[in-house]
């Protein structure tokens, strides 16, 4: 074919011009998308915490405009975390698509919907006046979705609430604020609805501290257990009961009395328990190996008791570690045992059942009686440390303790004795005729090395220490 310069260029330009439009288009296609994975939440198809801001630009204004009053609502799973780490992160995720389907469903049409992080949801309501009907039935919404992934994992919400054009003008205020009054809502225990108000700063969320505190405890293996020893009449080791600490960078170790309150409140208490419980199973697999023939104590929540697989959960802890159930026993309050008498009497009835021992630790300290206790399976009470200090010289405390070691061993209890800080007080409580003893003089809580060498030794430290008590008297 004859060489036609004027066709090669023509050709050439159809060339040139396709890839032109080609690459434009591509390049369109590829920012829409990218933009659209900037903006949107791929889990739940809703649009991400960008996103929001991003429709907040552009519904403010035209609010503005119309004088409209907007409401903003920010909104966080209560104890959400929990699914992720008892059923996977499959489970969190088809847990997550489920509340945004059905927070949705109780949205009106121009309501707007969001993720704004990862268990944390924004509205956006166009009538502001219907806030508090919305919020409640989110808060239904929420609650009713614990059945999804088990029965016992209670997933509520916190919400709070801020004000367009009132409490601020732009997305990042009303964000903030929502955000502020959320925490409110957390800190009184969740599955609530709090408005922000003038005053509301972030200088008094100590519960969000404490809860972001165990959080990252559990993630950074920050957590430990200390074991404290509790000696028979004759000062051999029979229970080792494990008490929990954080360590922090700063504070060094923290007690439980400074968390456990929020654990409960906020649900994060079936997480640590759990965790504490694989603990002390795994340390007195070793101490059973070792030749330990005592028992492991755990100080189990209320909450802990009600969810309905407690003692399954427990019998699976000790399985995992082979550590038979008569090493172990659960220290629990009279208010865990009060507050849901007959399902807590149930999984009391099957732990013990399997061999697991039950102690009702703190005795005196609300109720000084055993009658209202009933059936209840108990195996031992321990008197709390509120009498002990009044010991021996207090004879109120005396008559008070004496007749609950009495009354305990009718019931055929035993009697443990907690708080020991002088041998005067170690004596008394020998000769009132408790059974176990407890406290600094006897033993301080221990790291789990030392109390291994405690345990260790040959001529235990403890039996001397409790005939030097009998000797000084
Ligand atoms: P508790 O079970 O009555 O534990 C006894 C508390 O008294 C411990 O405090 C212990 O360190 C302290 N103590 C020991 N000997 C003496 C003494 O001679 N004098 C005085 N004044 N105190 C003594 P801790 O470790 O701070 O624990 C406080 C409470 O926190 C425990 O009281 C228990 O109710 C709870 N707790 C501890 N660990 C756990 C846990 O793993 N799970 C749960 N749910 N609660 C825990
Ligand atoms: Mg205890
Ligand atoms: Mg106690």
């Amino acid at each position: 074919l004859p060489f036609e310069p004027h066709v090669a260029i023509g050709v050439l330009s159809v060339a040139l011009a396709l890839s032109f439009f080609l690459l434009v288009r591509l390049g369109q296609v590829h920012w829409e998308r990218l933009k659209l994975q900037l903006h949107h939440d791929a889990l739940t198809d809703l649009p991400n915490r960008s996103g929001l801001e991003e429709e907040l630009a552009k519904i403010l204004p035209a609010a503005l405009a119309k004088n409209q009053t907007l409401a903003l609502m920010f909104i966080s799973l209560d104890g959400f975390r929990q699914v992720n780490d008892l059923y996977g992160h499959r489970a969190g995720d088809a847990f997550l698509k489920q509340i945004a389907v059905r927070i949705r469903v109780r949205l009106k049409r121009g309501d707007l919907l969001a993720r704004v992080g990862g268990d944390e949801f924004a509205v956006v309501l166009r009538d502001a006046e219907t806030q508090e009907a919305v919020a409640a039935s989110i808060l239904e919404a929420v609650r009713g979705c614990s059945n999804l992934c088990s029965h016992h994992i209670a997933i509520t919400a916190s919400v709070g609430v801020s004000l367009f054009p009132e409490h601020g003008k732009d997305a990042l205020t009303l964000l903030r604020l929502a955000d502020l009054a959320m925490r409110h809502s957390k800190e009184n225990a969740g599955d609530r609805c709090t408005p922000w108000e003038a005053g509301m700063t972030a200088t008094d969320f100590r519960t969000g501290e404490i809860v972001a505190m165990i959080r990252s405890a559990l993630d950074d293996s920050r957590l430990h257990v200390v074991y404290q020893p509790v000696i028979d009449r004759e000062g051999r080791i029979a229970e080792m009961e494990a008490l929990v600490r954080i360590h922090d960078f700063l504070l060094g170790s923290i007690p439980p009395d400074e968390f456990m309150d929020v654990a409960e409140q906020t649900g994060l208490i079936h997480e640590l328990g759990a965790w504490i419980f694989r603990a002390v199973c795994g340390q007195a697999k070793v101490w059973n190996r070792a030749g330990y023939r005592g028992s492991v104590t755990v100080n189990v929540s209320p909450a802990q008791l009600e969810a309905s697989d407690f003692a399954a959960q427990v019998l699976g802890y000790l399985e995992e570690a082979a550590v038979p159930p008569s090493s172990l026993v659960i220290e629990i309050t009279e208010k865990g045992m009060l507050r849901e008498p007959a399902r807590v009497g149930a999984t009391l009835r099957e732990l013990r059942d399997a061999g697991v021992r039950i102690s009702l630790d703190d005795f005196g300290a609300e109720h000084a009686t055993l009658s209202h206790l009933g059936e209840f399976p108990v195996d031992s009470i321990k008197v709390h440390g509120s009498w002990t200090v009044r010991l021996p010289g207090d004879a109120q405390a005396r008559q008070m303790v004496s007749e609950a070691v009495g009354n305990a061993h009718r019931r055929g209890y035993k009697a443990i004795v907690e708080g020991i800080e002088e041998s005067t007080q170690l004596q008394e409580a020998r000769d009132m005729g408790f059974d176990l003893f407890q406290g600094y003089f006897v033993a301080p809580p221990l790291e789990a090395e030392d109390a291994t060498q405690v345990l260790a030794c040959d001529t235990n430290p403890l039996v001397g220490m409790v005939q030097a008590g009998k000797q000084e008297r």
